[in-house]
């Protein structure tokens, strides 16, 4: 098998050690270099900084080799937060992680019809307010929304704006990013998953998404489009699609579908927005109601044709189930894609595909969001690349 390079120390490589040491949990310096192919006095000049920077902390050593105790090193988690902000029909939901991933404030609270920028530059204020945790100590702040450009990218202007507004008020990076990228982000980082693994996610929510993360950054392709799942079309002549596609999997398998699904199956619903709608067809299916379960489980089968597609692809080994549409039967999606793969996924002889669901499916873009703000902050200039391409 051939070597890897070893490469050349630099701005790459502090978010690589960040890396490897969030998903490690905890590591020697020996193992560092090992496992990054970067030298010792590399290892020990970046693992200074990111000591001096509050980021990291020795353990305390485990066993010794050759003699010499091994510190073992940890990612610090209380010294520094991210804040996240993921935009609902009408609520906005806060989150604040630490520096590991772990969610130390959450609270869901209403939106009106005033300026944008102003409600959240104030429920941000009162947030951290309410978790009494000081604003030097936050990183940044994200906003995610379905239509949202992300921040690198030229999007419409009045996502611009209220950036801009709230950079300005607020007084820190404010970034701007879709739920579902964000939702990959989020569980890859909470879930320590190893940047070796080849990680996507799925969105479901009013329209369905994905996230993909390679090398332990987010996949973006050419113009920040990646992951768009929910136009994956799983049927030449299937339903129009706003997009001019016929055969959307969104046309399927969305929440929004899976409603106008139970309605025409003659099931009985009287809630009038789709999120609510969908909760109570879930809570149906997963309680026994067998035509509910029918609506539900075929929209699990076309989510598993398009996901199946998508493994198929890129050759993932790790597939994480999100977004609110998975709150309540996420089960039933998981259980129908776990089948499909193991009958039809093309590396099913070669390796494991793991397919899991999200511990918090409702905030997932929320924790993403935040996710996004502590990667930006700790391991800059990884977040928006190619694969790979900070190493290079
Ligand atoms: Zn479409």
């Amino acid at each position: 098998m051939a070597r890897r390079e070893t490469p050349a120390a630099g701005p790459g490589s502090r978010a690589l050690v960040v890396d490897v040491i969030r998903s490690a949990v905890s590591i020697s310096r020996v193992e560092l270099a090992e496992r990054t192919n970067l030298t010792q006095p590399s290892i020990s000049n970046i693992v200074r900084d990111l000591i001096a920077d509050g980021i990291v902390h020795e353990t305390g050593s485990t066993g010794s080799v050759r003699g010499k105790p091994r510190q073992l090193l940890a990612i610090t988690p209380a010294t520094r937060f991210g804040v996240g902000f993921q935009l609902g029909p009408e609520t906005v939901t806060c989150v604040a992680i630490d520096l590991t991933g772990g969610v130390v404030g959450r609270e869901v609270v209403p939106l009106d019809d005033t300026d944008l920028s102003d409600q959240l530059a104030e429920r941000f204020d009162d947030f951290l307010l309410g978790l009494d945790l000081p604003r030097d100590r936050i990183e940044g702040l994200a906003v995610v929304a379905p239509a949202a450009p992300p921040s690198d990218r030229t999007g419409p202007p009045e996502w611009a704006a209220v950036r801009g507004r709230l950079a300005e008020r607020l007084g820190i990076p404010v970034l701007v990013e879709n739920d579902a990228a964000a939702a990959a982000l989020g569980e890859f980082w909470t879930r320590r998953v190893s940047r070796e693994q080849a990680f996507g996610s799925v969105y479901l929510s009013a329209g369905v998404g994905a996230g993909l993360v390679f090398g332990g950054a987010l996949f973006r392709g050419a113009s920040f489009d990646a992951g768009e799942l929910g136009h994956m079309s799983i049927m030449y002549d299937g339903r129009p699609c706003p997009c001019g596609n016929r055969g959307c999997v969104e046309r399927y398998a969305s929440m929004t579908a899976t409603v106008d699904a139970a309605r025409a199956a003659g099931l009985a619903i009287e809630q009038k927005t789709v999120f609510s709608a969908y909760d109570a067809i879930a809570h149906a299916a997963v309680s026994g109601d067998p035509d509910a379960f029918a609506v539900v489980d075929q929209a699990a089968g076309y989510l598993s044709v398009a996901v199946t597609s998508m493994v198929n692809l890129l050759d993932l080994g790790r597939v994480v189930l999100t977004g609110p549409g998975m709150a309540i039967a996420g089960s039933i999606y998981a259980r129908r894609l776990r089948a499909h793969l193991a009958a039809t996924a093309h590396a099913r002889h070669r390796h494991e595909i793991v397919v899991e669901l999200s511990a918090q499916p409702r905030d997932a873009a929320g924790i993403g969001a935040a996710a996004l703000v502590v990667q930006a902050s700790i391991a800059p200039g990884h977040t928006t690349g190619m694969p790979g391409a900070d190493r290079a």
